[in-house]
């Protein structure tokens, strides 16, 4: 589904990634570990557009999509939740689902807002909130649900955990399983526990390139990988 080939990536002089290859597979999950500055970031943002990479290749569904501006790779059926989560405040929980839906789209709608909140009772109970005023869980979930609302065949999500309590990030990972039947998901995280549970393979990145690429059953074995190139969760 989403083939990225020897992606090279820049902020003006300062080479972020160098050389980045991954395959993911639709229907899988797939995460992308690495600690602070890895590139974990760089590499979600270059696949959607908003860091083009200088050099490599970025195909998804057979189509080249390196190059496209990150609105018509969004068409294309892609959605990246980043790592600040961006909820538009003074909108509300129903409003910032609402403002994501795309006029374009073709085809049937699996994802109206409304249908978002009756998958997510708990969002449904804030839809009338300011989104500025929900906790980060609660915002997580948000960005979560406003990327489904745009019709993605892959979502990207960037940190998902970041700061979150861990009951939450629970919540988090059922929500993760549960998209995974019908939506390919490719997520960063910064430590292996999360990955193992819900993804089925893993890349590691270090300094901008790939260090490891395997399956997480692999990655569990696999201590001393665990130990070199991440954060002790
Ligand atoms: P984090 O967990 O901190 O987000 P990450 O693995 O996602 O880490 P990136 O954010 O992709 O890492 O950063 C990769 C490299 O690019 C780092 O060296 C970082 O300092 C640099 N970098 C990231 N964003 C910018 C930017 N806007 N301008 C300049 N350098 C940047």
């Amino acid at each position: 589904m989403l083939t990225v080939e020897d992606i090279h990536t820049y902020y003006g002089e300062s080479h972020a990634l160098q050389g980045v290859s991954l395959e993911v597979e639709a229907g899988e999950v797939v995460c992308l570990l690495g600690r602070n500055g890895a590139g974990k970031s760089t590499t979600l943002k270059s696949i959607m557009g908003v860091t083009p990479p200088r050099r490599g290749r970025v195909m998804f569904e057979g189509q080249d999509i390196q190059g496209l501006p990150a609105h018509r790779i969004a068409r294309l059926g892609i959605a990246l939740v980043p790592e600040d989560r961006r909820i538009f405040p003074g909108l509300s929980v129903y409003e910032n689902l609402e403002v994501a839906m795309q006029p374009g789209h073709a085809g049937e709608r699996r994802w109206t807002p409304e249908r978002v909140l009756d998958t997510y009772p708990m969002l449904a109970e804030l839809r009338h909130q300011d989104g500025a005023t929900l906790s980060g869980g609660q915002q997580q979930m948000l960005a979560i649900a406003r990327a489904l609302v745009t019709e993605p065949r892959l979502l990207l999500l960037d940190e998902p955990n970041e700061g979150l309590a861990p009951v939450i990030v629970k919540q988090i990972g059922e929500l993760i399983d549960d998209l995974a039947s019908t939506t390919t998901i490719l997520f960063t995280d910064q430590s292996v526990p999360f990955a193992l549970r819900h993804a089925q393979k893993a890349y590691i990145l270090q300094k901008g390139q790939v260090a490891y690429a395997g399956t997480t059953a692999e990655l569990r074995e696999n201590p001393e990988l665990q130990e070199r190139y991440l954060s002790v969760a």
